[in-house]
């Protein structure tokens, strides 16, 4: 609403500041595509009419900061305030609340910061489950005349997750070819550091609306008939599959969310055939359920919660993940595919490079840092509980009820990584038995005074005591070894 009619007392500031350059080390399509996408929005409210201060890296404004900067404009143009939408992460919440008060609730998303908060008052437990169910009768979403969920349940996730046969591949992802080569000269002389690897002749990335909408239109079209069916699939053949890579859009605000799931409920609603309901609801759910409890989580607990380290775990990221260079197929495939593309999908995020840093015992600031970095959609709100929450289970258990680690046996099972791997995913024990297989087991024996309670898990201890002293011994040396050779896997 703030840009619908355009208003010659209002300025519009858009700005490339080094304080968001640099405040981690950004991979680089994320940065350009920003940075692209700031000048083409600037550009369109020119169009429309609008008046706007669109300053780059060039031609910084001055001010020893970001309150100072717009301070300084205001004078310069005589403008009585200075008001923002409230930021999404809680660094800027700081630091704009701090100069100027409060900033207007933000039309992004469905709630407001304390939306799930509201929904769980009084309540220890937060399931992400109990709040989509409240938030599909609160925005009528795969819903009867009744009120009622469409098909009789909630959730269809039995019938998806299906691993994808060997021959069979995914429709081509639809990318774009930018032309963004004075962008990055500007960040190369200004000495901007980033990660990971580019064409800025070809960026790949939707820029604007108009590209958002074409991306969202394709995936209805192609790829959401079989979203969740292989939501989970690992895999070296390809790297988006059925996903909709629609997270940078989305949390760059050049979509809307609902717009999005009113899309995609049209579509099955359209040809219930093509696009089952199974496909359809495991998708909304991501958008209406898992985002906006993330984000919910992240405004209760900041900036607490960007500090916690329920396991204690120390150890520095392994230095392959910024190259990719191991011997192990899902790490050298997932790693090399994030640094060439900036993105993974979430089974990738959570069981390739999230298992095996928690299995390693990787301190959450080093995890959290590497995953704000690498990916296009990373921003602090949405990464810091997917990763120190429902990745790293730094939270003790707010996000997700239990750690998500697993052997190699899962990666085996969810698709076709193992076969072209150094490492034998049979072998528990040995120089070529997949590292994941110990360390699983020995993560589940140094966390046992924690872990053992917890009813999803006590399994796994059940299993561990009946195995052979001998046995268990193996795979603790092995852990042991693994721990403290990890760089060489
Ligand atoms: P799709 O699979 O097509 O899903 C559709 C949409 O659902 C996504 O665009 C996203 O907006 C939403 N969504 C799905 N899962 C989640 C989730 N767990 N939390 C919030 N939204 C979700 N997502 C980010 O947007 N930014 C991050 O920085 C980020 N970091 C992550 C770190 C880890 C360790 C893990 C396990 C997950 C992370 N995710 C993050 C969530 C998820 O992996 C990405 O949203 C998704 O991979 C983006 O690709 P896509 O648009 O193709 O998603
Ligand atoms: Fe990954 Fe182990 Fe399979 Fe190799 S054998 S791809 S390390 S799970």
């Amino acid at each position: 609403s703030w840009f619908r009619s355009a208003d010659g007392g209002v300025v519009y500031v858009l700005l490339e500041l080094r304080q968001e350059t640099d405040y981690v080390q950004h991979h680089v399509q994320k940065v350009l595509a920003i940075l692209a996408a700031m000048a083409r929005f600037a550009a369109a409210l020119r169009e429309a009419g609008h008046r706007v201060v669109h300053r780059t890296l060039d031609d910084p404004l001055p001010g020893a900061d970001l309150p100072a900067m717009l301070r300084a404009l205001a004078a310069s143009l005589g403008a009585s305030t200075i008001e923002y939408q409230e930021p999404d992460e809680y660094r800027l919440h700081a630091q704009l609340s701090d100069a100027f008060g409060p900033g207007a609730g933000s039309e992004h998303f469905l709630y407001p910061r304390d939306g799930v908060a509201r929904v769980f008052s009084g309540k220890k437990q937060r399931l992400m489950e109990t709040f989509y169910r409240q938030a599909r009768v609160e925005h009528r979403v795969l819903l009867d005349d009744a009120g009622k969920p469409l098909g009789g349940q909630w959730n269809f996730d039995a019938d998806n997750r299906e691993r994808m046969p060997l021959a069979h591949r995914a429709p081509a992802a639809l990318e774009f070819a930018h032309d963004v080569r004075p962008i990055a000269d500007r960040l190369e002389r200004h000495g901007v550091l980033t990660i990971g690897r580019a064409d800025p002749g070809v960026l790949p990335w939707p820029l604007d609306r108009r590209e958002q909408l074409q991306l969202l239109a394709y995936f209805c079209d192609a790829l959401l008939p079989h979203f969740g069916r292989y939501q989970d699939h690992l895999g070296p053949a390809d790297w988006a599959y059925y996903h909709s890579r629609l997270s940078f859009g989305l949390n760059t605000k050049m979509l809307h969310p609902l717009e999005v799931i009113r899309a995609v409920e049209q579509t099955h609603r359209d040809d219930p055939v093509r696009v089952t309901l199974a496909q359809a609801e495991g998708f909304i759910r991501q958008i209406l359920g898992w985002r906006e409890f993330m984000r919910g989580i992240y405004w209760e607990r900041m900036p607490e919660y960007g500090t916690l380290n329920a396991l204690d775990h120390h150890a520095p990221l392994p230095d392959w993940y910024w190259t990719g260079e191991t011997k192990m197929a899902c790490l050298h495939h997932t790693i090399g595919q994030s640094l060439d593309r900036a993105y993974a999908h979430h089974i990738q995020r959570l069981m390739i490079t999230g298992n095996f840093a928690l299995l390693a015992g990787v301190h959450p600031d080093a995890v959290d840092a590497w995953y704000l970095g690498i990916y296009i959609d990373a921003f602090e709100w949405v990464e810091l509980p997917n990763t120190r929450g429902m990745s790293q289970y730094a939270d003790g258990g707010t996000v997700g009820t239990k750690p998500y680690v697993s052997s190699g046996q899962y990666i085996r099972k969810q698709g076709h990584y193992c076969g072209d791997c150094a490492y034998r995913v049979a072998e528990k024990t040995g120089p070529r038995a997949c590292p994941f297989n110990a360390l699983y087991w020995h993560f589940h024996a140094r966390h046992r005074a924690r872990l053992e309670r917890n009813p999803r898990i006590g399994m796994v201890y059940r299993t561990w005591d009946k195995m052979a002293p001998d046995q268990r011994s193996a795979l603790l040396a092995q852990g042991d070894w693994l721990l403290d050779n990890v760089n060489t896997l």
